[in-house]
C-alpha cells in the first residue's frame, strides 16, 4: 500500500471516528412541529440522543419514541448543538434564554413565505438577537417529509454557512452522519441566498417557458389564419378539423426547430462578440448571459416538441381524412383510366425528407440522453462538449434540412404566399439558417484559429482592457 492510500484511509478513519464521537453528543431541537419531529426521527435513527425543547412539554404529542422533551430552558442545558425548528416570527422567545445559548451552535433552518420578506436574512436576524451564540444556517432546503420518509435522493444537499468555522464543521458532520451531503457556502452573509433557494420556482425555466408559449401561440394562430380562415374566406371550404392534428403537427416542428436554433444562437453570438472585442476578458451583456444559462432548458423543451411531432406524424395514416383522400385519389385514377407513373423526383424528395427527420431525431435523442446528470457525469469535458456542441449543430443541420426538403421549391411559387404571408415552415427556418451560416463562418480555419486563441487567453494588441499577451 502506498503512502497516499494509507494517508487516505487514516483520514477516513479519523473523520469516521470524529463523526462517531459527535454521535455521543446530545442534540437539542427547539420546536416540536413538523420539521423538528422529522429531524428528530432522522437523528435518532442515526444514533444521536435527541432532546426537544417545547413551550408546553407536557402536552407535546407525536414525538418520536426515544426522544426526551423538556421546557426550552431545560433542553438548552443538555446540548451544545441546537436546531431551531421555529418560524422566524417567533424568535424573540430566545431573548430570555440568551445566557443559555452562550458559545453554543444554533442552527437556523427557517424559510420565508416570499422573497425579500425581511430586510435581512433570518439567520442574520437570529445572530443579532443572540450575538453570543454561533449561528449556522443550514437544512432549510430539506423538507420535513424527505427527512421522515428517507427519500432524500432529490434533496440530499444541505447548504451550510456561518461565520464560525468549527460550528459549521460540527453541523456539516451531523448532516453527513444522517445521510445528507453538506456543501459549505461560506460566511453567514450567504444565508440570504440560501433562504432564497426553496422559494425559487423553476428559475431557469421561466425564459424558455415564455419563449415556447409565445412561439406556440404565434404559430398556432398563424396556421389557423392560413389553413382555416383563408380556406373559408376564399374557397368557402370548412377546414376546422385541422385544429386537432394537422395544425399542431405544423406548430410542434416549427417551434422545435426555432428553439433548437435558439440553443445554439447565443454561442455563435458570443464567439462573434469575442472576435469583435479581441478578448474573452470582458463580460457578455446580461441578456446574453441569461440566454446562455437557459440553453439546456431550451434544448429540452425543443426535444419534447420534437417528440410530439414524431407521435403526431405516426398517427397521420390512421386518420379518417387521410384514408378518405387516398381512396378518392385511387378512384379518380381508375375513373380516368390513366396510367400513373411513379415520379422519381417525388420518391427522392419524400425519402430524403423522412431520412433527414429520422436521423435528426436520433441525434437529438443522443443529445437528450447526454444531458441527464447520470450520463453527463460519466463523460469528461471534451466528450460532453463534443456531443452538445458538435452533435448539436449536426442535429440542427439535419432538422433544418428535413424542413427545407418539406418545402422544396414551393417558396418560389407566389400561390403559397396566402394573403402575402410566407408559409410557416419558411418562418421556422430563419433562426436555424442564421445559426448555421454564422457557425459555418466560425469553423473556417482562419476564424476558428482566431477564436481558439482568444479563448486561450490571447488579447488583440491595442485593446484598452489591460494585459496584452502577444
Ligand atoms: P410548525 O409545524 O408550525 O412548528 C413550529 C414549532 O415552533 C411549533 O410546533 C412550536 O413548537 C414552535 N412554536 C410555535 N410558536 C412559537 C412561539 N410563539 N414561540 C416559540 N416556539 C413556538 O413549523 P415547521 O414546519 O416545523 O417549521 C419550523 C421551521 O422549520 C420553520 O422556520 C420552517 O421555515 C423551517 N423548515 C420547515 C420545513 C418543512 O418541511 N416543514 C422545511 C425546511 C425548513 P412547541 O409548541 O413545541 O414550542
Amino acid at each position: 500500500m502506498d503512502n497516499n492510500a494509507a494517508g487516505q484511509i487514516l483520514l477516513h478513519q479519523t473523520s469516521s471516528r470524529k463523526r462517531l464521537d459527535h454521535k455521543q453528543d446530545t442534540i437539542c431541537i427547539l420546536g416540536t412541529g413538523d420539521f423538528g419531529r422529522s429531524l428528530g426521527i432522522r437523528l435518532l435513527k442515526s444514533g444521536y440522543p435527541v432532546v426537544f425543547g417545547s413551550r408546553d412539554p407536557k402536552n407535546s404529542v407525536l414525538l418520536p419514541s426515544g426522544a426526551q422533551v423538556f421546557s426550552q430552558a431545560e433542553a438548552l442545558k443538555t446540548s451544545k448543538l441546537i436546531f431551531l425548528a421555529v418560524h422566524r416570527e417567533n424568535y424573540d422567545f430566545l431573548l430570555a434564554l440568551s445566557d443559555l445559548l452562550d458559545g453554543k451552535v444554533l442552527v437556523d433552518v427557517s424559510n420565508n413565505l416570499r422573497m425579500n420578506q425581511y430586510p435581512e436574512s433570518n439567520a442574520q436576524y437570529l445572530s443579532q438577537l443572540v450575538p453570543r451564540a454561533n449561528v449556522v444556517k443550514g437544512f432549510n432546503t430539506v423538507s420535513a417529509w424527505a427527512l421522515q420518509s428517507g427519500s432524500l435522493d432529490a434533496s440530499s444537499q444541505v447548504f451550510v454557512c456561518g461565520d464560525d468555522n468549527k460550528s459549521k464543521q460540527l453541523v456539516m458532520d451531523v448532516a453527513r452522519s444522517i445521510g445528507l451531503t453538506p456543501l459549505d457556502q461560506g460566511y453567514l452573509l450567504a444565508a440570504e441566498e440560501l433562504e432564497s433557494y426553496p422559494l425559487q420556482l423553476f428559475p431557469m425555466w421561466r425564459l424558455p417557458f415564455i419563449i415556447t408559449a409565445g412561439l406556440t401561440v404565434f404559430f398556432f394562430l398563424y396556421h389557423v389564419v392560413l389553413r382555416i380562415i383563408y380556406s373559408y374566406v376564399n374557397k368557402n371550404v370548412d377546414q376546422t378539423y385541422q385544429i386537432m392534428i394537422s395544425i399542431p403537427n405544423h406548430v410542434f416542428p416549427s417551434v422545435c426547430l426555432i428553439l433548437l436554433g435558439l440553443v445554439y444562437l447565443p454561442g455563435v453570438i458570443a464567439a462573434f462578440l469575442q472576435l469583435h472585442r479581441g478578448t474573452k476578458y470582458k463580460r457578455f451583456p446580461n441578456w446574453l448571459d441569461k440566454w446562455m444559462l437557459c440553453r439546456k432548458q431550451l434544448g429540452l423543451v425543443s426535444f419534447a416538441y420534437g417528440f410530439l411531432h414524431v407521435f403526431y406524424s405516426l398517427v397521420k395514416p390512421l386518420r379518417y381524412s387521410f384514408y378518405w383522400r387516398s381512396a378518392q385519389y385511387a378512384a379518380s385514377v381508375m375513373k380516368s383510366n390513366a396510367t400513373s407513373e411513379m415520379e422519381m423526383k417525388w420518391v427522392w424528395r419524400s425519402d430524403l425528407f423522412y431520412a433527414f427527420g429520422i436521423l435528426g431525431f436520433f441525434v437529438f435523442c443522443l443529445l437528450g440522453v447526454t444531458s441527464l446528470p447520470s450520463v453527463s457525469n460519466a463523460m469528461n469535458w471534451r466528450e460532453f462538449r463534443f456531443v452538445q456542441s458538435k452533435l448539436g449543430h449536426v442535429t440542427l443541420l439535419l432538422c433544418t434540412a428535413h424542413t427545407a426538403v418539406l418545402g422544396w421549391n414551393k417558396f418560389l411559387k407566389p400561390t403559397v404566399y396566402k394573403w402575402g404571408l410566407p408559409p410557416g415552415y419558411l418562418l421556422s427556418m430563419v433562426i436555424p439558417c442564421i445559426v448555421l451560416v454564422l457557425k459555418l463562418i466560425l469553423i473556417t480555419p482562419c476564424v476558428d484559429r482566431m477564436v481558439t486563441r482568444i479563448r486561450q487567453g490571447w488579447e488583440r494588441k491595442g485593446r484598452d482592457l489591460g494585459k496584452v499577451n502577444i
